[in-house]
């Protein structure tokens, strides 16, 4: 595949463009962010690094999502939680922390792409969602709401409605529009309202790995269906474990919600 690497410091540019071409990929090495804009529309997948000489790496990454949907992981020096937040808000698939083990960047790569692509398996494999062309198709199919082959009865909790076959959430019968994957992360958890899950099963599920980034971005992506609904106890922190739905309009005393 081709790959577009942003990086304006050539010995990290070298080292890995040489990781990239021996796991098969073209490489074109562009430093600076007015490159970058210029090449990315023939780039499989894109590394950007934030440190750029003309533009803030931050802003590039915006201006790059305006215009291509490729898979793009920011490699960067630049560690603050704040950072990792405002890339992956920004649409960054991933986000690597120099230094990185290489090794580790490419399985990422595979990673990302491989959720990314709508021709992947785990988006064939469950043909009862084709409207999440994500990879995410299964979430709205645990548990078995709804019966198989029927369609899946929205969850209600509070007077927030789930309807995991529209893929719509509404709040006190207003639409609530939320991003692909953070409906993601609602419907997984409200399929099965009465379990607790895991970070690592929903990571796994919607993510597609555990990664430390991709962890981050879960606790983002939650913060993102508080906000967004007005209903900070629809999602409930089991703390040091994972999350449940949560019942919005009447949180139990003790609970442990947070
Ligand atoms: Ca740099």
């Amino acid at each position: 595949m081709h790959a577009l690497l942003v990086e304006d410091d050539d010995r990290m540019a070298r080292a890995l463009g040489t990781a990239l071409a021996q796991r098969g990929h073209t490489v074109r090495r562009v430093g600076r962010a007015l490159d970058a804009l210029r090449h990315v529309h023939e780039a499989g997948f894109v590394l950007l690094d934030l440190g750029l000489p003309d533009l803030d790496g931050l802003e590039l990454l915006r201006r790059l999502r305006t215009v291509c949907d490729a898979p793009l992981i920011v490699v960067t020096a630049r560690c603050e939680e704040r950072d990792i937040v405002q890339g992956l808000r920004a649409g960054a698939d991933d986000y690597v922390v120099k230094p990185f083990r290489m090794a580790e960047l490419m399985a990422r790569i595979d990673t990302v792409r491989r959720r990314t692509d709508p021709r992947s398996g785990r988006a064939g494999a469950h043909p009862a969602h084709p409207a999440d062309p994500g990879g995410v198709g299964g979430v709205g199919g645990v548990g078995g709401v709804g019966g198989v082959g029927g369609r899946p009865v929205p969850v209600r909790t509070g007077d927030v409605e789930v309807d995991l076959a529209g893929r719509t959430v509404t709040v006190a019968g207003a639409e609530v529009r939320l991003t692909r994957r953070e409906f993601d992360v609602l419907a997984f958890l409200a399929a099965r309202p009465d379990e607790v899950h895991s970070r690592e099963v929903i990571l796994d599920r919607i993510w597609g790995d555990v990664f430390l980034a991709a962890s981050r971005s879960l606790d983002v992506h939650v913060a993102g269906i508080r906000a967004k609904t007005g209903r900070s106890h629809l999602v409930r922190t089991v703390r040091g474990f994972g999350y449940q739905l949560g019942s919005p309009t009447a949180p139990a005393k003790g609970d442990g919600t947070r």
